[in-house]
């Protein structure tokens, strides 16, 4: 079923009874072509490019929860392209271009809103940094721009232009924005759906199916799925996942990091506002639903609990004191974590593994949401072709061993500096 004013007009006159289920909630079948694991955004793009793109349809997403109840539920939805390395620069852009058209693409509404993403400065040896990064983006084509105090104000007006760190102005992105989630997954969801995509939720891998060194299929708590190649999208549960199948010990760790989500206000913010680097790490937007929605950075030890501690909650409390001292008088409505597969450079991967029929898609830090389109049409290419396309070369498992980091904050070979 198509959604447009039409149906949304005959369906109402009709009483609302005749809308179809978004998706279908098949019985797996014996074997499929492809099997993606996760069904998080990444695991359901990857399933609607595999068909649309590449006209394979006979594909399941394996899911163990429910539709989005990972990271790809969780996130503080903020879209930008804003990368300088070289691997994450065609990548991110890539991305971005495809959010432009997505709600089309999908025939869903997934509210992406380019609202512009501020950057704050608040010292010369951050702006510099900044220059370059956002130099390398206009020479690629992206957008930038610098905005010096008087623009930011008039656009922020809330902003504590001399608070403890005075703020000198924002390297600005103004085709970022935000996106809803759950509308992102769904919309991937019916999309991957009608094309004939099977998607199996309460499913969960326990383990792999082998045969002559390949793997050939998986094992679920619904019983055995044979598949001639099988993709994996789990994010903070890569590792687990990789030693079952034998892939040893991936350059991953999982980290738990927190988001907030305020009462729902009036219209108080506009735009995306971010820092970071040397000046703690805060970033901050108000969803269509008036809830400010914020965040910062990991609890800065392992975990699995999709949960969160008390002192990163005090320290982004006072991120946000500090530059929108206004949010002192809002209330708190909810707080979670989700599980991030931090790599050792913060920089994903979409490759194949060393094991034949085995693909991976991993390592996306807290920056995987924006990713969602390309990572699916990145990870739907190589899976498909057996050879990466041209925005996913460089985001090999490799890159280590041959001396090719893609660190973009120089934060090191340290999971959770970056
Ligand atoms: C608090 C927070 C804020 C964030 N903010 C942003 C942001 O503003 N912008 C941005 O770009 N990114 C952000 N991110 C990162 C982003 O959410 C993730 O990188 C992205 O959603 C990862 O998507 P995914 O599909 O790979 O993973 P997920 O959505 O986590 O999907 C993986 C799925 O795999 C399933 N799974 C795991 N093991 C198995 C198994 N054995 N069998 C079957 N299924 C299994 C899980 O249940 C899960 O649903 C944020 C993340 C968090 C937690």
């Amino acid at each position: 079923m198509r959604y447009n004013a039409l149906s949304v007009i005959k369906n109402g006159l009709r009483g609302n009874i005749d809308w179809t289920r978004a998706w279908r909630d098949p019985e797996p079948k014996p074997a499929y072509d492809v099997i993606v694991i996760g069904g998080g955004g990444h695991g359901l793009a990857t399933a609607y490019y595999l068909a649309k793109n590449h006209g394979v349809k006979n594909v399941a997403v394996i899911e163990k929860g429910w539709l989005g109840g990972g990271n790809a539920g969780r996130n503080t939805t903020i879209v930008r392209s804003n990368y300088m390395m070289p691997g994450n620069r065609e990548f991110y852009s890539f991305s971005l271009k495809l959010w432009e058209d997505l709600s089309h693409e999908l025939n869903y509404n997934v509210m992406f809103s380019q609202r512009a993403h501020i950057n704050l400065v608040f010292s010369p040896a951050q702006r510099d940094a900044l220059a370059r990064r956002y130099n390398t983006m206009l020479l690629d084509g992206d957008d930038g721009e610098w905005w010096d105090r008087d623009r930011l104000k008039k656009r922020v007006p809330h902003l504590n232009m001399d608070g403890r760190y005075p703020i000198e102005g924002a390297y600005v992105q103004p085709r970022a924005g935000t996106a809803r989630h759950d509308a992102v997954n769904w919309g991937y969801a019916r999309a991957a759906d009608a094309l004939g995509v099977d998607i199996l939720q309460n499913t969960e891998v326990t383990g792999f199916v082998r045969k002559a060194g390949r793997i050939v299929g998986v094992e679920t708590n619904r019983g055995e799925i044979r598949a001639e190649k099988i993709g994996m999208a789990v994010a903070g549960h890569t590792s687990t996942l990789a030693a079952k199948a034998g892939l040893g010990k991936l350059p991953i760790e999982s980290h738990v990091l927190q988001a907030y989500v305020s009462e729902p206000l009036k219209p108080f913010l506009d735009a995306v506002v971010v820092f970071g680097v040397g000046h703690g790490h805060f970033y901050i937007s108000q969803s269509d639903k008036g809830g400010l929605v914020f965040g910062g950075d990991l609890d800065m030890h392992n975990s699995y609990a999709q949960a969160g501690t008390l002192p990163r909650y005090t320290d982004v409390m006072g991120c946000a004191m500090n530059i929108l001292p206004a949010t002192g008088r809002i209330k708190l409505l909810r707080q979670w974590g989700g599980v991030m597969d931090m790599s050792m450079d913060g920089s994903p991967f979409i490759d194949r593994t060393e094991i034949p029929g085995l693909y991976l898609n991993a390592g996306w830090c807290y920056g995987g949401f924006k990713a969602t389109p390309a990572s699916g049409w990145c990870f739907a290419h190589t899976i498909a072709r057996d050879e990466p396309h041209e925005a996913n070369a460089r985001l090999t498992l490799s890159r280590y061993r041959e001396g090719r980091q893609i660190d973009e904050t120089g934060g090191g070979p340290v999971p959770n500096h970056h």
